[in-house]
């Protein structure tokens, strides 16, 4: 039946295809309801050195507030946003959000180093980025912005290298997001020449299995190296893991171990009451050598 319609048509075969097609509908309704009504809100999770074993940083990470479904997190809206074109829209809200509370810290007396902010591909192109972040109060070299799994460098598209070029010239640091399972190849480091690699977790998690997982992880740490880009570990679950990443040369880490994502004020309280040490259990007199 399908094939007899030709082969560039997209047919609705199957009733589980019109409802997925329904579903998308009615989500991409609601992320524009959504924008409207502010429904969105930015999570921070810390970001902890393992040299000086201080925060160094927070990723934002947005949430959505559903009125009827309560906090959801990025895997049940993302997908729909980006082929709905209202990804770039939300990407703007969360830098917005982000610099106010980066803001709002510092009168607080909490100053950290970095924020770092997810972008699309489809913000990462759009001209109104650079004028968010000229906007966003923050210092060029405060921000810093991760290269999201769907963009790729690799198909000979110059305006993705254009943009991140653009955004570099503000002064503002790269970041790639998922190293090693994501979209950006070795070869693309030496033309976007980011700031910092992060290690994604599925590269991450294992190290505690085995010592071909071990050096696949000490093997990214040397292409660091090498090319004078720092490393963080994602999915830093466990003491065992924060042990690894160590001895592997790793800079900095990221993950549940030390804090899921927080609110703004509840980041506020572990970055004052330095809640990573606790976590550390003995403290960071542990980790001298
Ligand atoms: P990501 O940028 O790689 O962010 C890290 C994800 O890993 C977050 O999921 C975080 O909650 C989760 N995570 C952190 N530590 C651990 C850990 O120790 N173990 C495990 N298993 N997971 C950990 P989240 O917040 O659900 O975000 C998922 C993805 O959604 C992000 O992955 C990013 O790709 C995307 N995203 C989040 N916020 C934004 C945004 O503002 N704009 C865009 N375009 N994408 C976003
Ligand atoms: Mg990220
Ligand atoms: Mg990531
Ligand atoms: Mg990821």
């Amino acid at each position: 039946e399908a094939k007899r319609m030709g082969r560039n048509q997209f047919v609705i075969f199957d009733a589980t295809l019109r409802n997925i097609a329904i579903t998308n509908k009615k989500v991409a309704d609601e992320l524009l309801a959504a924008l409207e009504d502010d429904q969105f809100e930015v999570f921070y999770q810390p970001q902890i050195s393992a040299r000086t074993l201080e925060i160094q940083g927070v990723e934002a990470l947005v949430r959505w507030r559903h009125p009827t479904r309560g906090q959801l997190a990025p895997s049940h809206f993302i997908g729909t946003a980006e082929t709905t074109g209202s990804i770039a829209r939300i990407d703007a809200v969360v830098l917005k959000k982000a610099s106010a509370q980066f803001q709002a810290w510092r009168q607080d007396g909490i100053a950290l180093p970095h924020i770092s902010v997810n972008i699309s591909a489809q913000r990462l192109i759009d001209p109104a980025l650079l004028q968010s972040i000229a906007e966003s109060q923050l210092d060029p070299g405060q921000l810093c912005i991760e290269l999201l799994e769907s963009i790729s460098f690799d198909d000979q598209d110059t305006s993705l290298e254009t943009a991140v070029s653009a955004i570099k010239s503000l002064g503002v640091d790269v970041e790639i997001d998922d190293f090693g399972t994501g979209y950006a190849s070795i070869l693309s480091l030496l033309s976007l020449s980011p700031k910092r690699l992060k290690i994604d977790r599925q590269l991450v998690l294992p190290i505690t299995t085995g010592q071909s997982q071990r050096r696949l992880v000490a093997s990214i740490v040397e292409i660091g190296k090498a090319l004078g880009i720092e490393v963080i570990a994602e999915g830093v679950e466990t003491a065992e893991h924060v042990r690894i990443l160590r001895e592997l040369g790793v800079d900095s880490f990221q993950g549940y171990f030390f804090a899921p994502p927080l609110s703004g004020n509840a980041l506020e309280s572990f970055v004052r009451e330095r809640g990573w040490f606790r976590c550390l259990g003995e403290g960071p007199e542990r980790f001298e050598d």
